[in-house]
Parts: C-alpha cells; sequence; structure tokens
C-alpha cells in the first residue's frame, strides 16, 4: 500500500504544482489587514454536519467500516446544536437511513442534505485510499446521487436540497449531476487550499471560479490567512478536530472585514463529522472536536443568526449582488 502522503500529494497535486496558486496565497496574505475594519450587524453562522460511517481506521476498507459516530457521536453533536438552539443541515450518507433509522429519527426536525450513497468519490482527483470507488465514471456517480436522493425522500419525506462530496473534492462533471437532480446548493469545494470567503455560483466549467450556474456554492469557512510554509492545507477548516484555529474571534472578525470590503453578508459555514464526537474514537484515537468551543467562542463575541444551508441560500440569492473574490 502506497503511503498516505503520497496519496494525499496527488489528491491536491492541482494546487502543489501551480505558480499561480502559491502567487495567490502570498497576495492574500498582504491584503489581510489593509482593508476598513467594520462590525456586521449580525454574522450568518450555518452548522453542518457529515452523517456516515465511520472512516477506515480500523479495517483500512471501505468495504467494513465501523459505527461508532452514528452510534455514540451523533447524539452529542445534537445536544450541542439543540443547547444553542442553532439550525444545522446534517448531509446523510445515504446507504445508512434504513438501518440506522433509529439512531437519525431526531434529524427529521432539521435540514437533511446528500453525502452520495456509500461515500463515493464525486471528482476524477480522488484516489480510492480516501473515497470510492476509484475513478468512478459519470454514469457511476449518477447512480449513487439517484439512489442517495432516493434514500432520503423515503427517510424525510423530502428531496435533499443540498449537498456535500466526501473528501471536499468536487469536479464540474458532478455539480451538473446536481443541478439535473435538482440541488442547488453545493458545499464541496476543497477550501483547504481554495480560501473562498463568501458563497458562489461557480462557473458552467470551474467549480471554484466564480459564474453564472444556478447552484450556490457555500465553501466551508476557513481561516483566510494560509500558512505558507506547510506541507498540509494552507487555510484550517474551522472545528476540524486536525487542523484547530487558535482565537477564533479574532479570525472571525478577519472575515467579517474582508465580507464588509464586498458588501457582502458575514457567512460562517462549519464542518463536522459524527465520528469527532465518539468517545470510543476519543480513547483510541484522540479525536476530539472543537465545535464546541467554537459555537461558543463565536456566539459569545458576536450577533449570530443561526441558518440551515437552503435559508442560507434563499437569502443569498434574494438580496446579494455577486462579487469577485480571488
Ligand atoms: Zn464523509
Amino acid at each position: 500500500m502506497r503511503p498516505a502522503s503520497f496519496d494525499y500529494a496527488i489528491n491536491y497535486s492541482r494546487y502543489y504544482l501551480n505558480p499561480l496558486w502559491y502567487a495567490s496565497l502570498l497576495k492574500r496574505r498582504a491584503n489581510i489587514g489593509l482593508g476598513k475594519k467594520f462590525r456586521s450587524k449580525t454574522i450568518y453562522f450555518v452548522p453542518t454536519c457529515d452523517v456516515e460511517l465511520d472512516p477506515p481506521w480500523f479495517s483500512h476498507s471501505w468495504e467494513s467500516r465501523t459505527d461508532l459516530g452514528l452510534k455514540e457521536g451523533l447524539e452529542q453533536f445534537l445536544n450541542i446544536i439543540q443547547t444553542a438552539d442553532a439550525s444545522c443541515t446534517f448531509f446523510v450518507e445515504g446507504c445508512i437511513t434504513e438501518k440506522y433509522v433509529d439512531y437519525l429519527d431526531p434529524l427529521r426536525n432539521y435540514d437533511i442534505g446528500s453525502h452520495g450513497y456509500s461515500h463515493e468519490a464525486y471528482s476524477a482527483h480522488v484516489v480510492a485510499r480516501t473515497a470510492r470507488p476509484h475513478k468512478p465514471t459519470l454514469q457511476d456517480r449518477r447512480k449513487y446521487l439517484r439512489l442517495s436522493v432516493e434514500a432520503i425522500r423515503r427517510f424525510c419525506g423530502r428531496s435533499p436540497l443540498s449537498f456535500r462530496a466526501p473528501m471536499l473534492h468536487i469536479d464540474n462533471d458532478s455539480l451538473q449531476l446536481l443541478e439535473e437532480e435538482k440541488i442547488f446548493i453545493d458545499s464541496s469545494i476543497s477550501n483547504h487550499f481554495e480560501g473562498k470567503i463568501h458563497p458562489y455560483h461557480p462557473s458552467a466549467t470551474n467549480p471554484t471560479k466564480q459564474g453564472n450556474r444556478e447552484i450556490l456554492e457555500v465553501p466551508v469557512t476557513v481561516n483566510p490567512r494560509p500558512k505558507l510554509l506547510s506541507l498540509k492545507a494552507p487555510y484550517s477548516l474551522f472545528s476540524h478536530p486536525q487542523r484547530k484555529i487558535k482565537h477564533i474571534a479574532n479570525v472571525v472578525r478577519i472575515i467579517d472585514s474582508l465580507s464588509a470590503q464586498n458588501n457582502v453578508p458575514t457567512v460562517i459555514c462549519t464542518i463536522s463529522h459524527v465520528w469527532e464526537f465518539s468517545q470510543t474514537l476519543k480513547k483510541r484515537l484522540g479525536m476530539v472536536s472543537f465545535f464546541g468551543d467554537v459555537i461558543q467562542e463565536i456566539t459569545r463575541n458576536f450577533d449570530v443568526t443561526f441558518l440551515d444551508l437552503p435559508s442560507l441560500s434563499k437569502m443569498w440569492n434574494e438580496n446579494i449582488t455577486p462579487v469577485i473574490q480571488s
């Protein structure tokens, strides 16, 4: 088996091999702090959680995954959401909706999006270790996406309005598939490499460029200040267990300032996974979620409006004139 770092380098080679990408990191570093300081009236906070079987840490096979996140973690995550009286979008893996229906029952009160059917890849860039199947054909992806939409409809009586691709990898063909299935909100770009700050409508040819697609891309929020000398992703994801952001309130102020410069609302979209909240995995792998701290610090320091993705999309599409972001 190849070392994980090798797969990582292949997955993200289109960044590592592109000199323009390094230039964009330097430009971002230079721009931060130049703009006006402005405090928004409200921060729009969109918590999201990927509801799925555990990644194959123990079996090293996508065919035999454990379910500690569903059995132990989901309830813990829901406690945090309910304590904060927050909205949330749950991205559910289609293959779990029947077997785990008792655990998933509380989600019927929330927005439910699709996380594919069985953690298959929605981009030709993803290699086998990080999602399956390896190099899925467009027909495969269409089949799995439809299975996922049908499973969610059977579970909650509604079709999903939003989508998150496994491993935060999506390509143009998959955005097209989403639109065919009448899914008009996506939250899948590799923002830990892109550093986007605002939601946007992607171009018809490139998911990371602004354009005229009907679908709204809502990037997972990152610290907008990239790390330049890191072998990992330069932008740290909010609340991710392996990429903790320090001084969350200060980072939100920078995002708020950059949003004010572009005259758009400040949007914070966090990602969590149910397995981050499993006590057993915490003991075995030291996996700890910081989501509880993140939500507390933001609500303590800012006037927060919680939204799920369909509500955010409605607000954005009705009120916001597109801005160009690098
Ligand atoms: Zn996932």
